[in-house]
């Protein structure tokens, strides 16, 4: 599938079972938008929205005419809009990313004075059981907490954007290893989850690379616990799993697929630009992997400065658990645009989606099939 404009003949084209396994999870429609251009604003049309070498009538065409397509997954209420449009809207050329990626890197750079991540043993709190040391990272106490038990990964280097394989895998297992140490020290509290947010954009407040981790008490925090009841009724009233038949029928239109057990879907409903799902049964190192590279692929290729990666993690010390491992990652957009990605339609209307989801999985599949 070239555009997510073309889902619908996509699933068309589907065999009968693919498109009823298709249908048990998600509808899909597609709707035209329409609108006339007064003459004095023709010229500005072009400006804003046409692409490389197209001229002005054409531009006008497309505009006039904007497919929409609305995504709805049945079971979790999530649903998204995708507009052709703004899929179709030109790109930064190489030279201005470059430049971007330039600005970026001395604001980062700049941030080092005063910085108090960049020295954690001296400038941060540590947890009542003490800190946790890893090669490239060190937890903190977050001084002021999200939740009982919080902690911050602080990772040994100061611009986030920067890391590598090995420094990844640490940031993860030093954030598990503090999971673990809390349930040792309160066995009542059972429910992990690791959260990095890349920069202010994504809700960080220290530009420093840092992530945090809880562990909640009575039950995962709430959009885990919902995802966790949508799979037990899944199963219940079709005697399917939810996340193999999510897997299946992403994989049926071309946007998802398996390494090593590892399940990747670029995800139908996204909370915003470029999610994608990573499911697997265990934290395995190819599971730290897949991440890592969906990670560097994002930033390297696709230009994504600012992100949010979330890992929702089965209880510990149980084996109640109805939830594989699910790490999301979402692009929070233009760190030097003032404007917020989340307006009034993602917080209680349905979510706008201007990147294509067919061109991003693209590119981040050539890289997680890399070995
Ligand atoms: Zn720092």
């Amino acid at each position: 599938m070239e555009s997510i404009t073309g889902l619908i003949d996509e699933l068309e084209n589907l065999p009968a079972q693919g498109r009823n396994l298709f249908d048990s999870i998600f509808r899909i429609w597609r709707y035209t938008g329409h609108l006339k251009v007064p003459p004095s604003f023709r010229s500005k049309i072009r400006e804003y929205y046409g692409e490389r070498g197209e001229d002005e009538c054409r531009a006008i065409e497309r505009i006039k005419m904007q497919t929409i397509v609305n995504t709805f997954n049945i079971w979790t209420g999530e649903a998204a809009l995708f507009n052709q449009l703004r899929a179709g809207r030109p790109r930064q050329n190489r030279e201005q990313s470059v430049g971007t990626r330039e600005r970026l890197f001395s604001r980062i750079e700049q941030a080092k004075r005063g910085c108090d991540f960049c020295d954690p043993v001296a400038h941060t709190p540590e947890d009542v059981f003490g800190r946790i040391k890893g090669k490239h990272c060190i937890t903190a106490s977050n001084i002021a907490k999200y939740d009982a038990y919080n902690a911050v990964v602080i990772f040994n280097r100061h611009n986030p954007l920067e890391f590598d394989r090995k420094e990844f895998f640490d940031y993860v297992d030093v954030g598990l290893e503090w999971c673990r140490k809390v349930h040792e020290h309160d066995q009542d509290f059972k429910y992990p989850f690791f959260t990095w947010n890349c920069l202010e954009k994504a809700g960080a407040s220290q530009i420093h690379g840092h992530a945090q981790v809880l562990v909640a008490r009575k039950m995962p925090y709430a959009k885990v616990l919902a995802l966790s009841e949508v799979s037990q009724r899944y199963k219940r009233e079709t005697k399917m799993r939810y996340f193999d038949v999510l897997y299946k029928v992403h994989e049926s239109v071309g946007l998802a697929v398996m390494r090593k057990q590892i399940k990747v879907l670029m995800y139908l409903t996204p909370i915003k630009e470029k999610e994608m799902m990573i499911v697997s049964s265990s934290m395995s190192a190819d599971l730290k992997s897949t991440m890592f590279k969906v990670l560097r692929s994002y930033i390297d290729e696709l230009g994504v400065m600012s992100f949010n990666l979330s890992i929702a993690i089965p209880p510990i010390g149980t084996e109640d658990g109805e939830l594989p491992i699910i790490a999301r990652i979402v692009d929070r957009g233009d760190v030097f645009s003032l404007s917020s990605d989340f307006g009034g339609m993602e917080l209680y209307g349905t979510s706008v989606l201007a990147s294509d989801p067919c061109s991003t999985f693209r590119v981040a599949r050539r890289s997680i099939e890399m070995t």
